[in-house]
């Protein structure tokens, strides 16, 4: 009786199992088909300065509507991007998007940066740097316009080479954040040496800091460190106003997550932004000659 039982969950655990894999095959191929036939959407999330409660920026977040299957979670097709080499064809859209959403924004004379979200591989990505430099060029946008994220655990694949990557962006005037920070593995010697300008608290310790005391001292630490080393903090997947309150108190920077604003198309960010309680920074007006 014990091994038929066995046998049983072994043969259910083998279908799932299975059918998990059937579909990721079929899922890969059908994003090298998304990248190139507009499945893909660009959407954003704002960020707003606790201080002042003033929009600061916001994050690019792609999201993939499968014509069968609608929208895939994003953590699962970008994992699958990364094991499918599918990664630098899937930011080249990204990028393009971001730059060409960024420059309305510019051109409506609004002062709103969008970050751009970076994999390891990326950083790997001879031509990445020769990408953005162009596409600079291309929009004639100042540097200040966009901003990248890099994961924590992607620096740390190659901590020599996303050193010098980092520093290339860097020298073109873009700001630059570790995401997800305090789940990878840096040293301390190697973050002082990251020529970024901020720091993004994991939304893991946000989320759970009201509840628990060992996420509460990590986002405290995390804001001193921050400050210490010189470095703006951000604190991601804020849900509530309680914890709002809480990372006022401890002097966090800027706020990102669903009590702000959620992640929503990049085309509706000006009207949320008109109808949302957070305040407008003032727009910049442009120097025009004067004839
Ligand atoms: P991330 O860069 O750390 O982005 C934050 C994630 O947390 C987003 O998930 C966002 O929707 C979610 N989030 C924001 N606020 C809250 C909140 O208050 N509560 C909760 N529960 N979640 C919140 P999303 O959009 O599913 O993206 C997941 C990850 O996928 C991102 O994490 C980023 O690492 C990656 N990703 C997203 N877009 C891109 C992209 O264009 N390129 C690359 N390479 N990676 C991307
Ligand atoms: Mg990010
Ligand atoms: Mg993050
Ligand atoms: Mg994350």
């Amino acid at each position: 009786v014990q091994a038929k039982n066995t046998a049983c969950k072994y043969t259910l655990y083998r279908g799932t199992e299975d059918r998990e894999s059937t579909r990721r095959l079929a899922l890969m191929s059908d994003l090298r088909r998304a990248i190139d036939q507009n499945e893909l959407l660009l959407y954003c999330q704002p960020k707003v300065v606790i201080k002042s409660g003033e929009v600061c920026g916001a994050e690019a977040l792609v999201r993939w509507q499968h014509p069968q299957h609608g929208m895939i979670a994003t953590g699962e097709f970008i994992a699958l991007a990364e094991h499918a080499g599918l990664i630098m064809p899937l930011t080249r859209w990204v990028l393009e998007a971001a730059f060409r959403q960024s420059y309305s924004w510019y051109e409506s004379g609004m002062r709103r940066p969008l970050s751009v979200n970076l994999s390891a591989q990326d950083l790997r990505d001879p031509r990445l740097i020769e990408r953005i430099t162009g596409l600079f060029a291309t929009w004639a946008m100042p540097p200040e316009m966009m901003q990248f994220e890099l994961t924590e655990s992607a620096l740390m694949e190659d901590p020599a080479g996303a050193l010098e990557t980092l520093a290339r962006l860097k020298a073109m005037g873009v700001e630059l954040f570790i995401d997800d920070f305090g789940t990878g593995y840096s040293s301390l010697s190697y973050l002082q040496k990251l020529p970024v300008d901020s720091l993004k608290i994991d939304q893991s310790f946000v989320m759970s800091m009201l509840a628990n005391a060992g996420s509460a001292i990590i986002v405290r630490s995390t804001v001193e460190l921050g400050h210490n080393l010189g470095l703006g903090v951000v604190a991601e997947g804020v849900e509530s106003e309680a914890v709002w309150d809480r990372l006022q108190t401890l002097g966090c920077d800027t706020a990102q997550g669903h009590f702000v604003g959620r992640p929503i198309p990049t085309a509706q960010f000006n009207d949320w932004e008109a109808q949302s309680p957070w305040s407008r920074p003032a727009p910049v007006i442009e120097d025009r000659p004067l004839n």
